[in-house]
């Protein structure tokens, strides 16, 4: 199975068709959203997670393109500012997958990219607002 993490542009004569329904059931693909901001009317961005046997996948995703979905590889999207941080920890605590952590020997923050699903709940939670999920 490959996967693809990628940013959905839905142009709003597109936002109100079930696109994303129709790929999941056409070509057999894993959807899983992990940040959206769509409104009926508006231009529309998705970020989703896309799991699939290749030749599905890569079918699923010329699907979304065909539909008049802009499709692109999602990289560089979450930026924490490690300068200010004072490793309190209030954005590890929402932080479900684990990709933030304070721990020894040092009690720096980390932030692991490849466990990070962009939920954005660290984004509020840090009251220095230290943290940005780019979308
Ligand atoms: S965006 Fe979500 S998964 Fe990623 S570091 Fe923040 S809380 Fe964790
Ligand atoms: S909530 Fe903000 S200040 Fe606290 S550890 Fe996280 S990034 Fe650092």
């Amino acid at each position: 199975m490959a996967k693809r993490r990628l940013v959905l542009t839905f142009p709003p004569e597109v936002v109100e068709r079930p696109v994303i329904s129709l790929m999941v059931k056409e070509f057999d693909v894993i959807t899983n959203i992990l940040r959206a901001e769509v409104h009926e009317g508006e231009i529309g961005r998705m970020m989703v997670e896309l799991e699939g046997e290749g030749r599905n996948l890569k079918d699923g995703v010329q699907y979304l393109k065909d539909q008049g979905v802009g499709v692109e590889e999602a990289i560089k999207d979450i930026v924490l500012d490690e300068s200010l941080c004072t490793s309190c920890g209030a954005c590890t605590a929402v932080c479900l997958p684990g990709a933030l952590k304070v721990g020894a020997p040092d009690w720096e923050l980390v932030l692991d990219k490849d466990r990070c699903i962009l939920c954005g709940l660290c984004v509020d939670a840090c009251p220095l607002q230290l943290i940005k999920v780019l979308f």
